[in-house]
């Protein structure tokens, strides 16, 4: 790929979602760069961004919202940025190809099976949403039918179809959201082929990933990521280290044949289920993991004296909250590394950290959503 030619999406506009489309994926680099170090640059040094030799068809998470246009025709696609409205893309640029035929594909099925679009207005119909995870290493794929009722008409010849067109699907599961609001799962998922879950491979390491489970969406990068996060962890087999916003596990688990033990923290309850088998998958014993709030669980470790060798933390975009920063100071350990994945939020908890005694020593932005405004960006921290 040249990194200087621009490739335009004719859907730009509309959906809205790769702000930096303009910009040839050179300038992209350039531009993340800048908005970098004009953001944390008063920290520290900022090392050169890590981009993409293929910044194209990178997510393995693809979600399509179904819905009914003016004239009632059914149609799949992307959540315009800002608002309700569903923008008809057939053809993502960033998304994984397979996954886009496999929705394309379910949208044609639909009249046949006489299965009906969720309609949010009248509050009738059936689909509303699908969501198609794929293995990047494993080639595993689940697709998520997200239906506004359990009663799926015409189950059988319905599946039946979809295995035999896509033999690649592992997995079929349905959840029913009969929520109203653009909440995309609902809280019950049933598998309706095979497991309900698919398995993928990171830093050597399987994993589980569950319908609902938080998984970085770009997994080139995310082995990048995970291997300078746990590089700068600086780790020699002695160490207490806590994995706080741990999702299913994946940075703390990576690290925990270099440490002593691992403590892993994630407030989505089947993160924590996938983390804990995850753990068992992988034959690691000295990784144990809860499901709670940060924030929360880090002031018990302070009201307890407890003081790990390392945190790595990896918060939401949001950022963290002052609970986690100022029980975090109280533990004071030697050495915190902060994932982010907005630098505003990580300029916001740096100063809280910095002013609470803590030194910066390496900032490193890596370029794990190309095309897209957001950057991803780690941080090492110590007294
Ligand atoms: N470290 C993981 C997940 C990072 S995403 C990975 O690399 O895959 C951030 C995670 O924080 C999500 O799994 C989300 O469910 C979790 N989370 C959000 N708010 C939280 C809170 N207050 N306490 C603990 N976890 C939280």
């Amino acid at each position: 790929m040249d990194a200087n030619e621009r490739v335009l999406c004719p859907h730009r506009r509309a959906c809205g979602g790769c702000q930096l489309q303009n910009l040839s994926y050179a300038e992209q680099l350039g531009h993340k760069q800048r908005e970098v170090i004009g953001l944390l640059g008063r920290f520290g040094h900022v090392e050169e961004i890590w981009g993409m030799d293929e910044p194209y068809h990178y997510r393995n998470k693809v979600h399509a919202a179904f819905a009914l246009d003016r004239r009632r025709q059914v149609v799949s696609g992307i959540y315009q940025s800002s608002s309700h409205a569903v923008v008809p893309v057939d053809s993502c640029l960033i998304e994984d190809e397979l996954a886009d035929r496999i929705i394309v594909s379910i949208r044609r099925m639909l009249r046949e099976f006489k299965l009906q679009v969720y309609d949010e207005r009248s509050g009738s119909g059936w689909l509303r949403h699908v969501l198609v995870r794929r293995g990047f290493t494993s080639g595993q794929v689940m697709v998520v039918l997200v239906a506004a009722s359990p009663i799926f008409k015409n189950q059988k010849p319905f599946l039946a179809r979809l295995l035999a067109d896509f033999p690649e699907i592992t997995t079929v599961v349905l959840n029913v959201n009969d929520r109203f609001g653009s909440m995309l799962l609902g809280p019950k998922s049933k598998a309706l082929y095979g497991p309900g879950y698919i398995e993928d491979e990171l830093c050597k390491l399987k994993f589980r990933i569950s319908p609902s489970s938080f998984y970085q969406i770009n997994p080139v990068q995310t082995e990048r990521l995970y291997g300078e996060a746990i590089r700068l962890a600086g780790l020699t087999g002695t160490e207490t280290v806590l994995d706080a916003y741990c999702g299913i596990g994946t940075i703390g688990l990576c690290a925990a044949s270099q440490a002593k033990q691992i403590i892993g923290v994630e407030l989505n309850a089947d993160a924590v289920k996938d983390a804990i088998v995850n753990a068992k998958l992988n034959g690691i014993k000295n990784a144990w993991f809860t499901a709670g709030d940060a924030g929360q669980f880090m002031e018990g470790m302070a009201a307890d004296g407890q003081r790990p060798d390392l945190v790595f933390m990896d918060p939401p975009r949001a950022g963290s909250d002052e609970k986690f920063l100022r029980s975090l100071l109280r533990c004071a350990p030697p050495r915190v590394v902060y994932i982010s994945c907005n630098p505003v939020t990580m300029q916001r908890d740096l100063g809280v950290l910095v002013k609470g005694g803590y030194k910066v020593r390496r900032i490193q932005p890596v370029d794990m959503f190309p095309h897209t405004e957001h950057i991803e960006t780690i941080c090492l921290l110590y007294h």
